[in-house]
């Protein structure tokens, strides 16, 4: 079941998305905080509705510590040329999700660690303000609830570095040594593999550690204190465990259509599809490229008539020499494949797996006679031209062709 997400506005460019799971768990944060730390922490114990004042706003910078913690590692995956689809707060705090993957394990790692990086400067950065606080030796409930607040806040983001530095997927921990794990076998798959098992034992780990809570809290009595504790610590470790199995999932998915892409599409249950017939890899160009730099590097080494734009495996459009005669040459410097490209339509792809015959007459439809291939990510995998697939179905065995 998906829940509904709404967007509350941009940082950086970047949406930032709330998940219906959000708003209930920041009220039961304000509730904990007002209700428990505060009141344990402050001598002579503060108004309900002071302590609910100061929750809120220990709230209300906790979740904005998380925000900073995602966007330190969407702002690093974005200096490494990955774009960001959004950044989203949901029950477990938050997360930055990235289109397309990192280039290389340095990549995946400079991207993991940004965050318990940011998370461990906000938890020094609060103490700091803890200490001067403490160093004023005022006694005043307002100074004991300031100081309560800062302790509050170092230690939340003291934890939250540590958590997701534990080594399994899919916390930041889990994605680091899966880096170091990649750069040493090479093969990213038996990495994802060894990282996603670390972190299916993690979320036992939280599931049994969260039971053995749930039972002791109980037998004690205190529980809606210890007991809605145990509770979001049982979900957290359900929750953990499907993230890490999808996140190998897809990496297994990912890795069997770069096989793909590398058997030249020959694989024998391809028959009939675009993908027996298709040119891959696709030779693409990003949308950023100027005209005289696509003609310097990239149409002198490949005579193609049309070519697909894409950034990240995405296709942005494609781009056809025909289009690109009717540009005056002196304004060749200045435009961009962007602004002469066909931008993205239906008619412009076809998925590798649609059949021969869906693509003789998309391509006859599209007046271009080129279609980019996409797979089932939609991730740009090859292209295909009218003669390129008239020449394989005639030395194709027509028995494989239905
Ligand atoms: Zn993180």
């Amino acid at each position: 079941m998906r829940l509904k997400q709404f967007q509350l506005g941009s940082v950086f460019g970047i949406p930032l998305i709330i998940d219906y799971s959000w708003p209930p768990i920041a009220l039961l944060h304000v509730w904990f905080v007002s209700r428990f730390w505060l009141v344990a922490e402050v001598q002579p114990p503060l108004p309900l509705w002071h302590n609910l004042i100061i929750g809120s706003v220990i709230t209300a910078v906790f979740f904005a510590s998380v925000l900073i913690h995602e966007l330190s590692h969407a702002l690093v995956a974005r200096t490494d040329g990955i774009r960001i689809q959004d950044i989203q707060l949901h029950i477990f705090g938050g997360w930055a999700r990235l289109i397309g993957e990192p280039p290389t394990p340095m990549a995946e790692l400079r991207i993991a660690v940004a965050g318990p990086v940011s998370s461990f400067l906000l938890a020094a950065f609060f103490w700091l303000w803890l200490l001067i606080v403490e160093r004023l030796g005022d006694e005043s409930t307002a100074a004991q609830a300031a100081s309560a607040s800062f302790l509050y806040l170092t230690a939340a983001n003291f934890f939250l570095a540590t958590f997701n530095l534990l080594p399994g997927l899919p916390l930041d921990g889990g994605r680091a040594l899966r880096a170091i794990l990649w750069q040493r076998r090479k093969d990213i798959l038996s990495a994802t593999r060894t990282t996603m098992k670390l972190g299916v034992w993690l979320a036992y780990l939280l599931i049994s550690y969260g039971v053995l809570q749930l039972t002791s809290s109980v037998m004690r009595g205190k529980f809606w204190q210890d007991f809605t504790a145990a509770v979001w610590l049982l979900v957290l470790g359900v929750f953990l465990k499907s993230a890490a199995e999808n996140d190998y999932r897809y990496r297994e998915r990912h890795s069997a259509s770069e096989r793909m892409r590398q058997d030249d599409g020959n694989l024998p249950d391809m028959s009939g599809t675009v993908g027996a017939v298709m040119r891959s890899p696709a030779v693409s160009v990003s949308p950023e490229l100027s005209v005289a730099e696509f003609i310097d590097q990239i149409l002198a080494a490949h005579h193609h008539t049309h070519f697909p734009v894409a950034r990240d495996g995405r296709l942005h459009g494609v781009l056809s020499l025909e289009r690109l005669r009717e540009e005056p040459r002196e304004k060749w410097k200045r435009l961009t494949v962007g602004e002469v490209m066909k931008p993205i339509d239906e008619s412009l792809f076809i998925t590798v797996r649609a059949s021969v015959d869906h693509a003789r007459r998309k391509l006859k439809m599209n007046n271009l006679g080129f279609l980019a291939v996409i797979d089932q990510d939609g991730l740009l995998i090859g292209h295909l031209n009218a003669k390129d697939l008239e020449e394989a179905v005639s030395t194709t065995p027509s028995k494989s062709l239905r």
